[in-house]
């Protein structure tokens, strides 16, 4: 067994060597605000509350596991890229984050546009009152039912990924009497600081269409030439959980490189460029993000720059934050069911979720943090294990978090930032009844995306 060559770093080793363990936080009983979304504190029970509800009364209204989510912080994170970006700018909320009817009409309020990669995300979008103009269709790999729907919908973008989806979508358009607009996605070889499994933009990925080599320059040429298309512009998407701006530095260097080549080539310029979403969030007090006001200055600096050094009119920039802007907003809600101590090794507490409800510790290694909600304690911290109830040992919710010793059958625990890529990848594994969704606000909660039941599952099963 590895004990500290584990590429993600030593915290990620299967047991963690006597002395090398990360030291435990100086408040056991503190919601740090870095990790919690805005409304969460204790009240003088010691009972952790949101929007003004304390989590043992939504554990008995909703049960658990849950997610809830902040709706005001949700609206000010959306109102906060608004206004960092301005008016000269769009920002496209990734709706593959997380997606709901309520969350879109939120974004519709709030002036963002939306993202989508799929007919069931379009779907949703669409059912809940998205202008299809404001909304953009992604994919490596749409359907024809997808770009016809989208096409006939009218969305303001489609952003093409491959030299058949330009064919295609041109087709599907000029059938329809339309002209669609697109943009062509491009990798442009940046790798962001970030885990190998969700850097998204090595040359060698199935997304977009290399800058290297000529294709995305070629994939230009093509899409030029069909009256179906109108080329708004070009797009790049360079990884998840980034933290710096450095990576969109080089980014927007080479897609202005670009856009300098196709001014040279074809006497045109494309009026729009798009550097994707990826910014990250704090999962653990460790994590220091940058702020939306920080990251669009930053951005709009960049690309000012590498358009003057190549003699290019500023083109309108959008950003695709999912994660910035739900991830923070939710925690999930557990209760332990047994607290196991395996003396040597480790204390596993099991809680009643786990791997269907976020997929994303065993997927990516990814770091949370946890918190006893229901009660305060003074007891000793604890190294612990927080684990779910799969059939699976990589079935890990929290890897190594310090919870008080007293720890017991019963408690709540509640893990934050939750909110991105938690319910939108919650499986059925084990036949789980996926959580649901409660939005808490002043003082009220309600369920936007109901508890999954017996009946849910059962109907799919046809027999
Ligand atoms: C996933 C994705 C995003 C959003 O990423 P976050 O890490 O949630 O900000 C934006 N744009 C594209 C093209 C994506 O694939």
């Amino acid at each position: 067994m590895s004990r500290s060559a584990h590429p993600a770093g030593p915290r990620y080793a299967d047991v963690l060597p006597e002395g090398h363990y990360p030291a435990p936080p100086a408040d056991l009983n503190a919601l740090h605000p870095r990790v919690w979304s805005r409304t969460v504190s204790r009240n003088e029970d010691g009972v952790a509350t949101v929007g003004g509800l304390d989590v043992k009364r939504l554990a008995e209204e909703f049960g658990t596991p849950a997610y809830f989510l902040d709706e005001d912080d949700f609206r000010a994170r959306c109102r906060a890229w608004r206004e960092a970006f301005g008016p000269d700018a769009d920002v496209f909320y990734a709706g593959k984050a997380f997606l709901s009817r309520a969350v879109v009409r939120w974004l519709t309020e709030e002036g963002l546009n939306l993202d989508v990669c799929s007919a069931g995300e379009l779907a949703t979008a669409l059912d809940a009152g998205m202008p299809a103009e404001r909304i953009a269709l992604h994919g490596n790999n749409k359907s024809a039912e997808e770009i016809s729907r989208a096409v006939e919908a009218g969305v303001g973008r489609i952003v093409v990924d491959s030299f058949q989806e330009i064919v295609r979508v041109a087709h599907t358009a000029q059938r329809a009497g339309k002209r669609q607009r697109v943009q062509i996605r491009v990798t442009v070889g940046v790798e962001a600081h970030t885990h190998e499994f969700i850097a998204t933009a090595h040359e060698d990925q199935k997304f977009g269409l290399p800058l290297a080599g000529g294709q995305a320059a070629e994939a230009v040429r093509r899409a030029l030439k069909l009256d179906g298309l109108e080329l708004i512009g070009i797009h790049s998407h360079i990884g998840s959980q980034i933290f710096d701006t450095s990576g969109f530095e080089v980014a927007a260097h080479r897609v202005v490189g670009l856009l300098r080549e196709i001014r040279d080539e074809h006497g045109v310029e494309l009026p729009e460029i798009d550097l994707g979403g990826g910014l990250g969030i704090a999962y653990t007090p460790d994590d220091d993000p940058r702020e939306p006001q920080e990251i669009a200055t930053a951005l709009r600096a960049i690309v000012e720059r590498e358009c003057a050094a190549a003699g290019l009119a500023v083109p309108r920039l959008s950003v695709e934050p999912g994660r910035a802007i739900v991830g923070p907003t939710a925690f999930t809600l557990y209760e332990v069911g047994t607290v196991k101590e395996l003396p040597g090794l480790r204390t596993y507490v099991s809680v009643d979720g786990g791997m269907s409800d976020n997929i994303r510790t065993a997927l990516y290694d990814a770091d949370y943090s946890v918190a006893l909600v229901s009660r305060t304690s003074t007891a000793d911290p604890m190294l612990s294990r927080v684990v779910g109830k799969h059939c699976e040992s990589g079935d890990i919710v929290v890897r190594d978090a310090f919870l008080p010793a007293d720890v017991a059958p019963g408690d709540l625990l509640a893990v934050p930032a939750t909110g991105a890529y938690c319910r939108s990848m919650a499986s059925n594994y084990n036949h789980a009844l996926r959580p649901p969704v409660v939005v808490v606000k002043d003082g009220t909660a309600r369920v936007i995306v109901r508890r999954e039941t017996e009946e849910d599952l059962l109907r799919l099963d046809v027999g």
